[in-house]
């Protein structure tokens, strides 16, 4: 089935094809016709999926054109999602005449306040610079037809849902509700039947598993040996663009100083870096002004980087559903890619529970040409131990070793 047979408008249509899709997705294939029919859709599709035009298309055919607004509410749990939601909306709207808004915090509320005056079709948001627009009274949601909770689990996680909930209950009660989400713990069911009618569930394969199109390893390496790893491996696999995930931001900043001195270009993303900052980073590495890009999980969902190449863990995910997230930025849209792991001794439990939560099992391997100094024995369960410094340290300390009889 093609766009064309979707029963999309002739506008978006044309949208559609500036943008180059010849053919829809999965989950595009499924969700446009209800959310045409105006059933409430629940996506459990991870990103990567094509999930933002399978709510924008048939919402851009649906509003037509511009009228005293918003009647589309697009709730983001982050800015950078915010902002590249918004982008794709721009993208796939440029032949209707519509407004486009965008609010989100850590800016001033100047420009944000002159676009909501001036009158917008579509708001892209996130909640709390939201709310704050509703209390100030500078935005009313009473003419919301459409409202969309994108990446809702993410937005549970990071302590929005009251927020949303707030949000909702100023938005009417007749308007068509889209939630996509990875995962649907307990308080998103809540939410779901709270906020939602009769929805229809849409799920593109198994909800937990990463894109198939990404080939991942990982790479045991003591935590002494991590950075001489890093650069080996950047050293010896030929990669277009590479995100490297770290915990902490204190551990993204050093690796990006580190990889500096190596000579790469790189960016580095993170929540303690200011808005510009953030701006310049992702917006460098899109245009190829970077090669890596060192972020911590704020830029692991939804961020559409296209043509990345590499996504290397250099932490092991606490969560397991960050690594389905973290390695969704490589192989999107059918792309191909390669995510690599490296893990220390001590994320055996860690590296266990993410192979439990996607249902496989992640290859081992060595660099071959990597001198791994304390030598890393691969166990037949698949994880590592440290090679007991035996005979050489003893040797170097004058004793002989005996091995010890049981
Ligand atoms: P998303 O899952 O919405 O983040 O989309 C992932 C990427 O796929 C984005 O770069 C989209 O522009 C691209 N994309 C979305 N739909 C299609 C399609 N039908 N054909 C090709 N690329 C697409």
């Amino acid at each position: 089935m093609s766009f064309a047979d979707l029963g999309l408008s002739e506008p978006v249509l044309e949208g559609v094809h500036a943008m180059g899709y010849t053919d829809p997705t999965p989950i595009q294939l499924r969700a446009i016709p209800l959310i045409l029919q105006g059933r409430d859709v629940i996506g459990s599709a991870q990103t990567g999926t094509g999930k933002t035009a399978a709510f924008a298309l048939p919402i851009l055919s649906k509003i037509g054109e511009s009228g005293p607004g918003p009647r589309v509410l697009v709730l983001e749990p982050t800015r950078e999602l915010a902002a590249q939601v918004e982008t794709s909306f721009r993208a796939l709207s440029r032949f209707l005449k519509i407004r486009l808004g965008l609010v989100y915090g850590g800016v001033g509320y100047g420009a944000q306040n002159d676009a909501l005056r001036q009158g917008v079709d579509v708001l892209m948001a996130t909640p709390g610079r939201l709310l704050d627009h509703l209390q100030r009274g500078t935005v009313r949601l009473n003419r919301v037809e459409y409202l969309v909770l994108d990446e809702a689990d993410r937005m549970l996680d990071m302590g929005f849902l009251p927020d949303v909930r707030r949000i909702i209950e100023r938005c009417p009660n007749t308007r068509q509700t889209c939630l996509f989400s990875a995962t649907v713990p307990a308080d998103i069911a809540a939410l779901i039947k709270w906020a939602m009618k009769t929805p229809e569930v849409i799920e593109i394969g198994a909800r937990r598993s990463p894109a198939e199109t990404v080939k991942h390893v990982i790479y045991p390496v003591v935590d002494e040996q991590k950075n001489e790893l890093l650069n080996a491996l950047l050293k010896e696999v030929k990669f277009d663009s590479v995100i490297i995930f770290c915990r902490t931001r204190h551990r993204a900043d050093r690796i990006g100083n580190l990889l500096k001195k190596s000579n790469h270009a790189v960016a580095v993303l993170h929540s303690d870096r200011t808005q510009k900052e953030r701006e310049h980073a992702l917006k460098g590495f899109r245009d190829g002004l970077f090669e890596i890009l060192v972020a911590t999980d704020i830029a692991a969902r939804g961020l559409d980087i296209p043509d990345v190449s590499h996504v290397i863990n250099y932490d092991v995910p606490q969560h397991p559903e960050d690594y389905v997230h973290r390695i969704g930025r490589t192989g999107r849209a059918q792309s191909r890619g390669d995510a690599f792991t490296l893990m220390a001794v001590g994320d055996k439990g860690h590296v266990a529970d993410i192979e439990r939560f996607i249902g496989q099992k992640i290859e081992r391997t060595k660099l071959e040409s990597f001198n791994y100094q304390q030598s890393v024995l691969f166990t037949a369960e698949g994880g590592i131990r440290k090679e007991r410094p035996v005979l050489g340290a003893l040797q170097r300390h004058g004793r002989t070793f005996r091995p010890r009889r049981r």
